[in-house]
């Protein structure tokens, strides 16, 4: 191919590959319908098959490909260069990149690409060739590393599984992007790839590959340091924030909503893996944590974290210790903060019950396991 209609055709497929969680606003397809009408009534020719067959697999394998889609999903996106989001969002992709490759070693071949681009709107979403775009919207509505993570390592699994490209195939006729290839480098060309950019939600995941991305991002977060709790903990932010701020910011109805997971499901799917992997002694729901099946604290809300968000944290930490340890023999306290061995628990704020009695309360729930041998 051509320097310059590999530049037209990777335009084209910025628009029409990235698969994105289904949070974020998107342009509905509506107002291009009928432009579009024409071409998708057309019928694919095998030549129109293997060309679009092949634009794929360059910009999802090849590495030059891959680059040159990167490339130009920055230019139509645009950069946000502030350098601390930059150094976060580094921090962030570096750990959970070591973290996969504990899962899929095979990130190895394809490290992923990534930048912030300037929409204030909450989104991330994962192109083929692992070129990844994450929104400045994204920071201002979560304030916690653990949380991004989720939605990263969300991303992270759909590019790993690669959800885009079947995503790809099965939602955007064939005789689109060959029309985009075909009128690359003309004005036609241009025009396709706006026309396409419309139908970026279109390009969505079925509900299995959805569950199957969450799943394996809780895979990935266990195998981090950040807190597994984060998972259901940022469903449950999501669900305060799109009903105290309307869904403006927030994608939900848009592409096929009762085909896909709402947030409560997503939640409490997190919650019930939580629970799993400590064992089942660990359980939040409500904005309480139980251990052992009695509850053991309510914590106060803190900052932007509500309740119920926060207990999912401490849920998190509980469950981290007793994943590692099934039968803990006590908690204490070590500079205000409680603890189980090695992990920290619950620093308590105001509003939470005294440290002193968060620990008195832990330590009665441990050692009725060793009298009763509950759960
Ligand atoms: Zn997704």
């Amino acid at each position: 191919m051509m320097k310059s209609l590999k530049k037209h055709i990777a335009r084209a497929l910025v628009a029409l590959m990235a698969v994105s969680i289904p949070m974020a606003a998107m342009p509905a397809p509506k107002a291009e319908a009928s432009l579009l009408g024409s071409v998708i009534s057309a019928v694919a020719t095998g030549i129109q098959v293997n060309q679009v067959k092949s634009a794929m697999e360059y910009y999802n394998n090849d590495e030059q490909g891959r680059q040159e889609l990167f490339e130009a999903m920055k230019e139509q996106q645009g950069v946000n260069d502030d350098p601390e989001l930059n150094a976060r969002l580094a921090s962030l992709m570096e750990s959970l990149s070591t973290s996969v490759a504990a899962v899929d070693p095979s990130i190895n071949d394809k490290p992923y690409n990534y930048f912030v681009n300037a929409d204030t709107t909450f989104n991330a979403a994962c192109s083929l060739g692992h070129n990844m775009t994450v929104n400045t919207g994204l920071f201002d509505l979560i304030d916690n590393d653990s949380e991004i993570a989720v939605v990263l390592g969300h991303e992270m699994a759909h590019g790993q599984k690669d959800h885009v490209i079947k995503g790809f195939e099965k939602s955007i006729p064939t005789t689109i992007i060959a029309g985009a290839i075909a009128g690359s480098g003309s004005t036609a060309g241009a025009a396709a790839a706006n026309v396409i950019a419309n139908y970026t939600s279109a390009v969505n995941i079925t509900k299995p590959q959805e569950w199957e991305a969450d799943n394996i991002a809780f895979d990935y977060i266990c195998a981090s340091d950040y807190n597994i709790g984060a998972c259901a903990a940022i469903w449950q932010r999501v669900i305060e924030k799109k009903g105290a701020s309307g869904s403006k910011n927030f994608v939900g109805e848009i592409f096929s909503p009762s085909d896909h997971p709402t947030h409560e499901e997503r939640r409490d799917n997190y919650a019930r893996k939580l629970s799993e992997y400590s064992h089942g002694h660990v359980t939040a729901a409500n904005g309480t944590v139980k251990v052992y099946g009695h509850d053991f604290v309510t914590p106060a809300a803190y900052g932007s974290m509500s309740s119920n968000e926060r207990a999912y944290f401490v849920a998190g930490n509980l469950a981290r210790a007793f994943h590692n340890n099934e039968a803990p023999d006590e908690a204490y306290l070590y500079n205000g903060t409680l603890y189980i061995d090695n992990q920290a628990i619950i620093t308590p704020v105001e509003g939470d019950e005294s440290a002193s009695s968060l620990c008195d309360e832990l330590n009665a729930l441990l050692s009725l396991r060793r009298t009763e041998n509950v759960a």
